[in-house]
This record gives C-alpha cells, structure tokens and sequence, in this order.
C-alpha cells in the first residue's frame, strides 16, 4: 500500500498541529476534530491498519503508543475526567486514513454504541 499523508507529515513537508513526538511516535491534531480535544498518535513507521499488526514484531510499539495517549490525555487535562481511544480498521470500520493512528477523544461525554 502507498505512503499517505501522515507520512508527509511525519517528515514534516506538510504542516500539523504537533503534540507529541518521540523517536517511534508522533501525535497530532485531527483536522476535523470530533470533540474538544481529538489527537490522532501514530506510529512513524508505515503499518497501514490493525491487520498488519503482529504481536512480536509490534509489541514494543503498541506499549510506545498507548505511553503517549496517557502521556497526552494527561498535557490536555482529559485523564481524570475520562476519553476514548479510537483505530478504525478497513471500509466498515470507517477508515480513511490507511496509516494506522489511535484517536484521542476527550473533553465530553462520549455515546455508546458508537455510529
Ligand atoms: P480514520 O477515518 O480513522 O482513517 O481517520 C482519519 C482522520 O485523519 C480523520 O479524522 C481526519 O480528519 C484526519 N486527517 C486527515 N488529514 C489530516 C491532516 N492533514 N491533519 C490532521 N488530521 C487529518
């Protein structure tokens, strides 16, 4: 599957709203947020949805992930109030972006069942 434009921001030739960023991990902005505080953390390497994903060889990775949503839940104040974490995976799973990427959703109330 090709790059997409996380990648471009990744190497920052497009700009975005940086929250976070480490050596594996980069976490920004959602352009069209959906709720007060939407982050999408990202891997900077290129796994394109949740089906790529292999336990031993992604371990590491995931744990570096969730690190920074806790990291980051807790800089933008939603921690103790509570938020959600997001991947959406493949056509019925609303993805549009294929790069994987969690979405920090915080700063309401969120509905169950999702749409
Ligand atoms: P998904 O539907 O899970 O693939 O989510 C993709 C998300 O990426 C959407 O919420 C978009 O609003 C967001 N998005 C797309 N392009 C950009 C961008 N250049 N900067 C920030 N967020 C973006």
């Amino acid at each position: 599957m090709s790059e997409t434009i996380f990648s471009k921001i990744i190497r920052k030739e497009i700009p975005a709203d940086i929250v976070f960023e480490n050596e594996h991990v980069l976490a920004f902005k959602d352009i069209n947020p959906k709720a007060p505080v939407h982050v999408l953390i990202i891997p900077k390497v290129e796994i394109p949805t949740i089906t790529n994903i292999n336990g031993k060889e992604h371990s590491e990775l995931l744990g570096q992930l969730f690190d920074a949503a806790n990291s980051i839940a807790k800089e933008m104040g939603v921690d103790s109030e509570g938020f959600r974490l997001v991947i959406n995976c493949g056509k019925n799973g609303g993805q549009e972006v294929y790069h994987l990427h969690m979405h920090l959703l915080g700063g309401r109330p969120m509905n169950w069942p999702p749409g």
